[in-house]
């Protein structure tokens, strides 16, 4: 995914200059730079000039000084004690007296110089003239005179501090070269590096949908947004607003990029494509101006799609606590790229669409509406969908007529879509090193089998042990949630993996308002049964239960220190909302009660999982073996195998107005008592 927006200096701003229409200097940094290096020059060469330039002077004997001194002629007077010279600064009016010339001729400051004899005789002059009542300007003394060398050194830290800024500049923006390299590289920084793809540009690709295997229902959203961008009118006239943005989720290179690209593709329009860490350098301000830039290149291509990949790279949350410090270069970034989508017209064309794998930690202000109100997942690919993406990485590949596609997309849970194109590339490489004229079967294998060995760490490649343990898991929890009174119904359960989870089972959750105990616990009985069936069926338990048993838990201390829902706490709350609080509301002894009927709550649910398994061990066994074979199995699927459930959904309960039926599950096998 990464090497698809690389920085691409060039293009970009070849392509911008092309298309602006106006040849007028834009205020940018560069202006900046220009404002300050001018500022610093004038202070540079005019330091030097500031008390002499242009004011004439006059060296005199001591005696004439002292002469001139009783007459009133001195302004003010200035002894430098290293070189034994002293300056007298003539007062306006008697100009004319010292120089024979006027105010126009001599400047406004001229002086006369002459040495003194010694420092002591010149204090007692000035002191006596001081009495007298000839001098009463100012006396100063100073040390050696040298004034370039004193502006120089008050300058010296500010421009060494400028060199080693322009040094930085330099290699950070110059690498990759380029006609912008070098010292333009400097001037370019506040530019956003966007890689543009459009019509006849440098980088004109065509990628439709046809190349986007799989993800139907992505695809199906995005298709709104292509209709958009083709037909804007057809939603303005009649009074509906254009989405500004859509957010990818999913995990790297599930084709994320591709299907940004596609929707440009059908729509037929310029496509901006960044990645969020392109904004973010060390120094302040620029992410911000280059996501202006972004803007403004984009504005004046509408309609077009920008395309922000790892959008986290700004959009991570903003730091709450602001004596941690927190980023602040980043979140300048970040508020610039909201104040830009608000700013905007919701009609100017151009959508923007980012790319992430964790939605999570993307800040609020990010996701509400107006912004990146449509989340979109893009998952990894499941059997047949790993198909379908064979089958679009095959076309260029001349194969042997023997490869059966359906047995490489079962050799290969867990990749996805950029692994089986890089798989692809892999066979042909290595049929093409033993001078093959088509890629078999065993080519395809051994790349798959080269590409888990490189992979394994990275991402989550399951190998065929490993996919029985994740099916097995599963299907403990599609067991006991079918089966019991008030677990949510399932859905879909899948064991291609989603985040830091094994597989993943759906849910529909009921709509509700308040919860009670029976359903609380039920619902975490059906969360522990993914570990349950773990040590029942395969004899370990695995890393792979570390979600629910954080979901359990956190559920339990909820249930027993805020709900009041235990035996031993009834009726007691100790929820604390002062957030800085880090005092306890209970005592130690309570504390340790807590802890004792969270161990006790979960341990009994446990059980329960355990039992409620092993009756219904068949059923738990024919599931896992779906799984291993479908990866994906629904609803229908489990109610083949276990029957229909006997309960209706509470919903439907009130609907119907069915009277609830206390079932054996439920009466029997509730924990605490
Ligand atoms: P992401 O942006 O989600 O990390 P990319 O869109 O960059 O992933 O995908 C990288 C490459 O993987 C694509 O260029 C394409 O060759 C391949 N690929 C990924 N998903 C698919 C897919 N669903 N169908 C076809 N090719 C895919
Ligand atoms: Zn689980």
């Amino acid at each position: 995914m990464a090497d698809q927006i690389q920085p691409n200096n060039s293009g970009t701003q070849n392509n911008a200059n092309r298309g602006s229409k106006n040849k007028m200097p834009r205020f940018n940094l560069t202006w900046i730079y220009v404002v300050i290096a001018l500022a610093l020059g004038y202070l540079f060469f005019a330091g030097g000039d500031m008390q002499q330039g242009g004011t004439a002077s006059k060296k005199v004997t001591y005696t004439v000084f002292k002469q001139y001194v009783e007459q009133g002629y001195a302004n003010k007077i200035v002894a430098n004690k290293d070189e034994g010279s002293v300056r007298m600064y003539v007062k306006p009016e008697h100009i004319r007296d010292v120089f024979q010339q006027g105010v126009e001729q001599t400047g406004k400051q001229p002086f006369v110089q002459a040495e003194f004899p010694s420092a002591d005789k010149l204090d007692e002059f000035i002191e006596s003239q001081h009495e007298l009542g000839n001098f009463q300007g100012e006396l100063s003394y100073k040390r050696s005179d040298d004034t370039f060398m004193q502006v120089f050194w008050n300058l010296f830290p500010l421009l060494f501090i400028v060199a080693v800024w322009i040094f930085i500049m330099r290699r950070m923006s110059g690498s990759g070269g380029g006609n912008f390299g070098g010292m333009g590289g400097i001037f370019n920084v506040g530019r956003s590096r966007a890689k543009l793809v459009e019509k006849g540009g440098e980088n004109e690709s065509k990628v439709t949908f046809k190349d986007v295997a799989g993800q139907a229902s992505a695809k199906q959203e995005v298709q709104e947004i292509v209709e958009f961008l083709k037909n804007p009118n057809k939603f303005t006239d009649l009074g509906g607003k254009i989405p500004k943005g859509a957010l990818l989720v999913g995990p790297p290179g599930t084709g994320k990029t591709l299907l940004a690209k596609a929707v440009a593709g059908e729509a037929d329009v310029p496509f901006f494509s960044m990645s969020g860490s392109d904004f973010v350098e060390m120094f302040v301000g620029v992410g911000a101006s280059r996501v202006r830039d972004l803007f403004r290149q984009a504005k004046e291509k509408a309609p077009c799609i920008i395309f922000i990949d790892e959008i986290d790279a700004v959009g991570r949350a903003r730091s709450r606590n602001a004596m941690m410090g927190g980023n602040d270069e980043r979140e300048s970034t970040l508020n610039q790229l909201l104040t830009e989508m608000d700013g905007f017209g919701t009609n100017s064309g151009v959508i923007i669409m980012a790319a992430t794998n964790r939605a999570d930690i993307l800040d609020k202000a990010l996701l509400r509406a107006g912004r990146f109100d449509r989340q979109i997942h893009v998952d990894l690919p499941d059997l047949n969908e790993r198909k379908a993406v064979f089958k679009v990485h095959l076309k260029p590949i001349k194969v042997d007529s023997s490869l059966d596609i359906d047995l490489l997309a079962r050799q290969t849970p867990g990749f996805s879509g950029a692994d089986i194109a890089n798989v692809c590339n892999e066979a042909a490489l290595i049929a093409a090193r033993h001078g093959k004229q088509a890629v078999t079967k065993d080519d395809f294998l051994a790349a798959v089998d080269r590409i888990v060995g490189g992979l394994e760490k990275k991402t989550k490649v399951m190998t065929e042990d490993e996919k029985r343990t994740i099916a097995l898991h599963e299907a403990g929890h599609a067991t006991i949630s079918w089966n019991l009174r008030y677990a949510n119904p399932l859905i879909k359960v899948t064991i291609v993996p989603r985040g830091r989870a094994l597989g993943a089972a759906w849910y529909l959750p009921e709509e509700r308002q308040i919860t009670t105990r029976e359903q609380m616990l039920d619902e975490m009985c059906a969360t522990l049964g993914g570990r349950a069936a773990e040590e029942l069926f395969t004899g370990h338990i695995s890393s792979g239960a570390m979600n629910d048993l954080e979901r359990v838990t956190k559920q339990a201390y909820g249930m027993i220190a805020y709900m009041g829902m235990s035996d031993a706490l009834p009726n007691l709350c100790y929820y604390n909302n002062d957030e800085y609080s880090w005092q306890r509301p209970y005592s130690e002894a309570t504390a340790e009660l807590i802890d004792e009927e969270v161990k006790r709550m979960i341990a009994g649910q446990y059980e329960r999982a355990k039992r409620l398994l092993l009756e219904k061990q068949e059923g738990h066994k024919a599931l896992a073996d779906l799984l291993v074979e479908r990866e994906v199995i629904y609803a229908e699927d489990v109610e083949k195998i276990f029957g229909k459930r006997p309960w209706v959904s509470r919903t439907e309960e009130l609907l119907t107005g069915q009277p609830e039926e206390k079932t054996e599950e439920q009466s029997t096998e509730n924990t605490e008592s």
